[in-house]
This record gives C-alpha cells, sequence and structure tokens, in this order.
C-alpha cells in the first residue's frame, strides 16, 4: 500500500452536530458541498441523516444527487449556487431546492420548474450570493406568494466575533425579512458561535461539524496515515530534499513518506509540523515535494511502517496555520489520491 489512508471518525462527525445543534433552539442543517469537505459526502450525509440531520445543503446541483442517494426521500437538500442554466432536470430528479440569487434565477425557475420548492439568498452586505435589497423588495411580493422554502443570508466575518461587519449584516438581515412567514437562515459555524440573535429558524453548519475552526471545541474527525516507503541514515552535514533546505546536525535517520503537495500538504509548510508514530512527534524536514514528504526519525527507536500527520493533536487547524492558510482549505484539498476508510 503506498498511498495514504484518511480514516473519518462517523461518531465524532455526528458527536459534532450535536454540541453545535445544543448551542442553538434552531434547526441544525448540515453543508455537505465540496464532497463534504473533501470527507465523503455520501458516507457523511448518510451518517448525518440517521443523527436526525433534516436538511443539508450543498453549493451546485451536480453534488445534490449523491447526497438524495445517501439520504432518502423526506430531507430538504437545498443548493446555494441556486437555479443555473441546464440545472431543471437535476434539481426535479433529486428533488432539490435552489436557493435562488438573482431576478433572472426567479424567473428561471418560476418558467422551467413552476411549483417546484425554492428559497432565496439575499444579500446583505458581502456582495457574493443573493438577491440585492431593491431586486428584493421589487421581487417579494410575488416570491412570498410561492411560499419559499427559506430565506436565507450568509456572513462575511462571522469568525471574528467582534467585527462590526456582523451586527451590520444582522440588521440588513432583519429589515429585510421583517414580516416573511418562510424559514429564516443567517448564520454558519460561525453564525452559530456569535449567538442567540443570529440563529433565526436554522443554521448552517459545515466546517464545525468536521473538526474545523472557529468551532474550537470540536471532537477531530479525520486521521491521516501516511506509508513510509524508505528510512536511510544521514552523516552530521548531509541535507535533504529540494534546495537542500535541511541539513542533518546530528547523525540523522530520515524516513520518506508517501504524501506531498498534491495530497494537500501545501508546499508553503516551511516546517513547524510533526509526523507521529503513536503518540511520538517526529519533525517533517525539508522541502514537501509533490508526493512526498521527509521526517527525522532519529528519536524513534525503530523505524516506522506508517506516520500519521493529522490527529488530536496535530489538527487541519495546525497544518492549515503551518501553510499559512485556513483549515477548509487543507480539509477539501486533501487528495483524491488517499484511501478513505470510516469509523462508524
Ligand atoms: C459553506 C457555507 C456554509 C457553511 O459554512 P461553515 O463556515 O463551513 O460552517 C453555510 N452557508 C453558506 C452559504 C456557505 O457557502
Amino acid at each position: 500500500m503506498s498511498t495514504a489512508r484518511l480514516t473519518i471518525n462517523l461518531l465524532a462527525l455526528a458527536n459534532n452536530w450535536r454540541a453545535l445543534d445544543a448551542k442553538t433552539n434552531a434547526e441544525t442543517a448540515a453543508v455537505v458541498k465540496a464532497d463534504a469537505y473533501g470527507l465523503g459526502a455520501g458516507p457523511v450525509s448518510d451518517a448525518l441523516a440517521e443523527e436526525g440531520v433534516r436538511t443539508f445543503f450543498v453549493a451546485a446541483a451536480e453534488e445534490g444527487a449523491e447526497v438524495r442517494a445517501a439520504v432518502g426521500a423526506s430531507p430538504m437538500i437545498g443548493v446555494f449556487s441556486g437555479h443555473m442554466e441546464g440545472d431543471a432536470d437535476l434539481l426535479q430528479a433529486h428533488d432539490l431546492t435552489p436557493m435562488l440569487n438573482s431576478p433572472e434565477q426567479v424567473q428561471r425557475h418560476e418558467q422551467s420548474l413552476p411549483g417546484h420548492a425554492f428559497g432565496i439568498q439575499l444579500d446583505t452586505g458581502m456582495n457574493r450570493l443573493g438577491l440585492e435589497r431593491s431586486d428584493w423588495a421589487e421581487l417579494r411580493e410575488r416570491i412570498e406568494a410561492q411560499n419559499p422554502a427559506l430565506i436565507m443570508s450568509h456572513l462575511a466575518c462571522a469568525d471574528e466575533p467582534d467585527h462590526p461587519m456582523n451586527t451590520y449584516q444582522l440588521r440588513n438581515f432583519r429589515d429585510m425579512t421583517e414580516g416573511v412567514t418562510a424559514r429564516r437562515s443567517l448564520a454558519a459555524t460561525g453564525g452559530i458561535l456569535l449567538g442567540p440573535e443570529y440563529h433565526f429558524d436554522l443554521c448552517r453548519a459545515g466546517v464545525g461539524l468536521y473538526g474545523g475552526m472557529p468551532f474550537a471545541a470540536a471532537k477531530p474527525v479525520v486521521t491521516a496515515d501516511l506509508p513510509v516507503i524508505q528510512v536511510r541514515e544521514l552523516a552530521e552535514g548531509e541535507t535533504v530534499g529540494y534546495g537542500n533546505s535541511w541539513t542533518a546536525r546530528r547523525p540523522s535517520r530520515i524516513a520518506t513518506v508517501a504524501a506531498g503537495y498534491a495530497d494537500g500538504l501545501h508546499r508553503a509548510i516551511g516546517g513547524g509540523i510533526d509526523a507521529f508514530a503513536g503518540g511520538q512527534p517526529c519533525p517533517v524536514v525539508g522541502r514537501i515535494s509533490m508526493d512526498l514528504i521527509t521526517v527525522d526519525v532519529t528519536d524513534l527507536p525503530e523505524d516506522p511502517e506508517r506516520l500519521r500527520i493529522l490527529n488530536g493533536h496535530q489538527t487541519v487547524d495546525d497544518l492549515a496555520e503551518a501553510a499559512g492558510t485556513i483549515g477548509y482549505e487543507i480539509l477539501t484539498s486533501l487528495g483524491a489520491r488517499y484511501s478513505r476508510g470510516y469509523v462508524e
């Protein structure tokens, strides 16, 4: 076996959903876009539906088919990108609920799928997706007459609790949705943590389910085990890898491990991360290559067969920090070459 293995703990996933759900009096939906943040939309959605999740979200209609197959007929599956040209068949075949984002999408939906469930996304200041205030004002009556399943918006700065954008968007959302009878949703993981005024009827938890910040109390969901391909002895003064970026300061044993930047271990990781043999951390040294990393295993009593790069001690957010990015990007870039196993 020369490829890395991801182990996804569905019990920890379910636990994180329950913990987030317990923070609100609202329904907690699960965001499973991008193949459930890289962890496998089918098994993840299946486990969450078993746990009691009744609403799922994907980014694009194409992603909805796998989720529908996993969760069965009753949960709602919302599509953030709304109703794009050519989506009607997919939306209908898999009973997906598009979150309409523009007057064009509203019109397209009314024309191609009259009577088919939809939601509305409003722009409250992020300027990314959603109806503008003026379009909403114009269309509101017509839309409300068709009983939208949800009216939602998205926060731009929810991971910074003191950011004035949060209260600004909250005010806009309240203002724009005053008096609507449809269910309302503003919060993702960060918004859940901002407190009850952000919760409305439904919260859309994504990264927190998968063990990522800003949900600091999340249980780690993913471990990644990397096979060791070979171990070699270095004399003091020998160097390792591209650019000779690491030099042995003592006689050393270096393990070459099968995973690299093509597998989501960003090349920007300059050091400061470990690979673990059991509980023992071994520093990753030298540059990250496309398919390989090198690890100083001098202090291990025996050569390891595999090393763990993600665990409860070194999380996706630790790898993200070392790479100058965010946990979301690490999670979603854990590569297609990993085999995946699920613990339930
Ligand atoms: C991705 C996304 C979410 C989930 O966000 P997390 O920060 O991962 O919880 C919720 N709503 C929308 C519109 C999104 O795009």
